[in-house]
């Protein structure tokens, strides 16, 4: 697909970000190209429209850009998964490990109903341990989840293997 090309094009590769040694993978120039935003959101939107989705559950923060667009054309409802202490009401939370030390996400009781369809959406997958801690919550829930959909992968971090055998869809591999 041509649109993929151009996609990969508009990604930034920072070198040194955040930390020395890390090539940050920058999805904020994406978005500053309406066609590689647009096509991004399209292709979600082609393979999601008919799977029967009712949750797109997106992870802060940049989960939240690429999430609600695809909730909204394919029908589905949006559900913020949240860093500890943001959200209002009652939560349940998953802890998961990060490279140095442990990060946790939230969701609130009651957004997703046993036996809803969902989808977890993120911007990139590079150990896995980001998405997996969303796939708990959303199982905690009764949620079945469908797929994985992020629009970058680090390949060489093998974070599929951390899905629980859940399949992850991603639109392009890292430079
Ligand atoms: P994982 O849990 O798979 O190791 O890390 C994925 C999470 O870290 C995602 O939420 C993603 O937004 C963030 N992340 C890690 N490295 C990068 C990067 O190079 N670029 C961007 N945009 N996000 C990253």
């Amino acid at each position: 697909d041509p649109r993929l090309r151009h996609i990969k094009t508009t990604i930034g590769v920072v070198p040194n970000f955040p930390k020395p040694g890390i090539m940050f993978q920058d999805i904020t120039t994406l978005l500053l190209d309406p066609k590689a935003f647009k096509d991004t959101i399209d292709l979600f939107v082609e393979r999601y429209k008919s799977k029967n989705i009712s949750v797109v559950a997106g992870i802060e923060a940049r989960g939240f850009i690429f999430g609600p667009p695809i909730a909204l054309a394919i029908g589905a409802k949006f559900v913020p998964l949240r860093k500890p202490r943001k959200l209002p009401g009652q939560v349940i939370s998953e802890e998961y490990e990060l490279e140095y030390g442990r990060d946790c996400l939230e969701m609130h009781v009651g957004a997703v109903k046993p036996g809803e369809h969902a989808l977890v959406v993120d911007d990139l997958v590079a150990t896995g341990g980001t998405l997996c801690a969303a796939m708990n919550l959303l199982e905690r829930a009764g949620a079945e989840v469908v797929e994985c959909a992020c629009v970058i992968e680090l390949p060489d971090l093998k974070g599929r293997e951390r899905l629980k055998g859940k399949p992850l869809y991603i639109l392009v591999e890292a430079h």
